[in-house]
């Protein structure tokens, strides 16, 4: 059944990708794993997919124990700083770096273990208080300071998007994310290159994949809906 859900959301990837003229080897589909139980996503596994993401510490650290050394996690939950410890060195990549100070955390753990951190920015595109992340305009400014620091590699930009009826409504939010990635590489910053784009959940991938997604991030229409208890 996994295998089926995972299967439907390549294939509206594919042709989101066909729609914009892309190779869909450039859209890497990450299975939004949070509160699912280790049998679904051993489920998803044995249906080839490798790319988790998880937003809690302490269940990526569970699962990271139980689980098969080849999966690649993805960060992509609000972190605090006393947990990065936890998640450099598990995490592929994290995609919810929202203040410099988190960076500099990420930075110096990197250096006690010897790695380099694999980070993206996360930008508040939509300005909403809920959310986490850096303001468009604040973002070059955290690409230069944190491109100084050691071990830590910036590979792009993250966001989520508000939560619409319609879709549509999202598509200026990921242009403005891909347009200032575009422009942060004009400015020929050093140590910056910057083009992985995370953006795009259920509900609005396929446009997110149209306005250049390189990382989606896609939990119930793989899974299923979720229950907090
Ligand atoms: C939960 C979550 C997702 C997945 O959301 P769905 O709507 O279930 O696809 C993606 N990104 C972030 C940051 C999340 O917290």
């Amino acid at each position: 059944m996994l295998a089926e859900q995972i299967q439907k959301v390549q294939e509206e990837i594919a042709a989101a990708c066909k729609r914009a003229g892309r190779d869909p080897s450039g859209v890497t589909l990450v299975a939004v794993s949070k509160t699912k139980p280790v049998g679904m996503i051993e489920e998803a596994y044995a249906a080839g997919m490798r790319e988790f993401g998880e937003n809690y510490v302490q269940e990526l650290v569970d699962k990271t124990s139980r689980l098969p050394d080849d999966i690649h996690w993805h960060m992509i939950g609000h972190l605090q700083r006393n947990k990065v410890k936890y998640v450099v060195g598990r995490a592929e990549l994290i995609h919810s770096v929202d203040s410099v100070r988190l960076a500099a955390e990420i930075s110096k753990e990197a250096v006690k273990q010897c790695i380099t951190a694999n980070i993206l920015l996360e930008v508040n595109a939509a300005m909403e208080e809920s959310k986490f992340g850096f303001a468009l305009q604040e973002v070059e400014q955290a690409v230069r300071e944190i491109a100084a620091f050691p071990n830590i590699c910036i590979k792009g930009l993250m966001t989520s998007a508000p939560y619409v009826e319609n879709a549509e409504e999202n598509r200026k939010y990921f242009r403005q994310l891909r347009q200032l990635s575009v422009d942060i590489n004009e400015k020929n910053i050093d140590n910056v290159f910057m083009d992985a784009l995370s953006m795009g959940m259920t509900n609005d991938y396929a446009i997110a994949v149209e306005e250049g997604a390189t990382l989606v991030r896609v939990g119930t229409a793989i899974f299923g809906a979720r229950s907090y208890n």
